[in-house]
C-alpha cells in the first residue's frame, strides 16, 4: 500500500508509491518514452491488457474492454495511490504518515495511437470534456480532491505515447490548491472580488497576454507565468467546482483546448507539456464565492534546476508578453479571434 509521508519540517506530503516501486538500479537507463503500434496497451484490441475500464464512451452493441469506444478510462496498473481503506493518519516518532488511499485513473482520450488531443474534432473532444465530468463527479464522492491532469512527451512525465490523461484522487487538498485557495480568498475579502474573474476581465481590457478569447473561455498567458509559454484557460463565467460545468460550457472548453494547444503547436512544434485542471475540493462551499476553476498548461522547454529547487522561484526567459503575441499570431493566420 503507498503512503503519504509529511516532512517534518514543513507543510508538505509526499507519496511514497509502492506500487510504482522502482529498484536503485532501474534508475540507470533512462526512460525512454513508448512508442509504437501493435505493442501499445492503449491500442483497440489491447483492451485486456489494461484493468477492467470504469467508464468509456463505446459504439452501440460493443461489449465492455473491447474495441468499439471512443474514450475509455480504467484504474491505473501501477497506482500512486489506491481506493479502499480509511486514510488513517498516525505518528511514527517524530514522523507523521497517512495511508495512500485515493484512486489512479487513466483516460485515454482517442482510439488514434497517432493523433493529438488537439487534432480531435470538436464532437471527440466534448467527449473528452465529458469523460473529465463523469470520473470526477465519481471520484469526487470519496475523496478530498480529484486532480485531471495530462501529461505529454516524455520530458513532460509521459511514459506512453498514446494520447491520454491521468486522474488522480487523494485523500487531502494538495498544496498548491490550497495556497490558491488562501490567496483567492485574501482577494475576495480585501476586494469583495473572485480573483480570477478580475484576472480574466483585466486581461479582456489589456488584450496583451490573450491567446484565445470566446464567449465562454479566455486562454491567456499569466502575468507571472513560471515557465515560457505558460498558458490557462478560464471560464468566463465565475464557478469554482468545475463539476458544476453546464453542457454549453463542454462545447466552449473543446473549443478552447483545441485553439489553445493548436497555438501552441504551430508557434513551439510538438514540445511536452504539462496539463493540470485546478478545481475547488468537490461541493466546497466555503470557497465559492472566491474561487474560480481553471487550466493550467506548462510547456516544458526549461528545466527546473538548482535555483528553482532551492528557492521555489522560478526563472523564465520568455515574457508571457511575447509569448502570448507569439501565440495570437498563429491564430490570426487562421483567421480565428
Ligand atoms: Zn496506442
Ligand atoms: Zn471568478
Ligand atoms: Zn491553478
Amino acid at each position: 500500500m503507498p503512503e503519504l509521508r509529511k516532512d517534518p519540517v514543513i507543510d508538505r506530503w509526499v507519496i511514497i508509491a509502492t506500487e510504482r516501486a522502482k529498484r536503485p538500479s532501474e534508475y540507470q537507463t533512462s526512460v525512454e518514452e513508448k512508442r509504437s503500434g501493435p505493442g501499445c496497451v492503449f491500442c483497440p484490441g489491447n483492451e485486456e491488457k489494461t484493468p477492467p475500464e470504469v467508464f468509456a464512451y463505446r459504439n452501440e452493441n460493443t461489449k465492455p474492454d473491447t474495441p468499439g469506444w471512443s474514450v475509455r478510462v480504467f484504474p491505473n496498473k501501477f497506482p500512486a495511490l489506491v481506493p479502499n481503506g480509511q486514510a488513517r493518519v498516525e505518528q511514527k516518532g517524530i514522523y507523521t504518515v497517512m495511508e495512500g488511499v485515493g484512486a489512479h485513473e487513466v483516460l485515454v482520450e482517442t482510439p488514434d495511437h497517432s493523433v493529438l488531443l488537439q487534432h480531435l474534432d470538436i464532437p471527440d473532444l466534448e467527449r473528452v470534456v465529458r469523460a473529465f465530468r463523469q470520473r470526477y463527479l465519481a471520484l469526487s464522492r470519496e475523496n478530498k480532491y480529484v486532480l485531471i491532469f495530462k501529461n505529454h512527451g516524455a520530458k513532460a512525465g509521459a511514459s506512453l505515447e498514446h494520447p491520454h490523461c491521468q486522474i488522480i484522487a487523494t485523500p487531502l487538498v494538495p498544496k498548491a490548491v490550497t495556497e490558491e485557495l488562501q490567496g483567492s480568498k485574501k482577494h475576495h475579502a480585501a476586494q469583495g472580488r473572485c480573483v480570477y474573474c478580475d484576472m480574466v476581465r483585466s486581461e479582456v481590457d489589456a488584450s496583451i497576454r490573450v491567446v484565445f478569447d470566446s464567449d465562454q473561455f479566455i486562454s491567456f498567458c499569466p502575468y507571472a507565468s513560471i515557465f515560457p509559454f505558460e498558458t490557462w484557460i478560464v471560464p468566463k463565467q465565475h464557478a469554482n467546482d468545475f463539476g458544476d460545468i453546464t453542457e454549453e460550457q463542454v462545447t466552449g472548453l473543446a473549443e478552447a483546448i483545441r485553439e489553445t494547444l493548436s497555438s501552441l503547436e504551430r508557434t513551439i512544434g510538438d514540445a511536452p507539456y504539462n496539463l493540470v485542471l485546478h478545481t475547488s475540493p468537490p461541493k466546497d462551499e466555503e470557497s465559492k464565492e472566491h474561487y474560480h476553476w481553471h487550466i493550467e498548461i506548462t510547456p516544458r522547454l526549461t528545466t527546473i534546476a538548482g535555483f528553482e529547487l532551492g528557492t521555489s522561484y522560478f526563472i523564465n526567459p520568455t515574457p508571457p508578453e511575447i509569448a502570448a503575441e507569439a501565440l495570437g499570431r498563429s491564430l490570426e493566420g487562421r483567421g480565428v479571434h
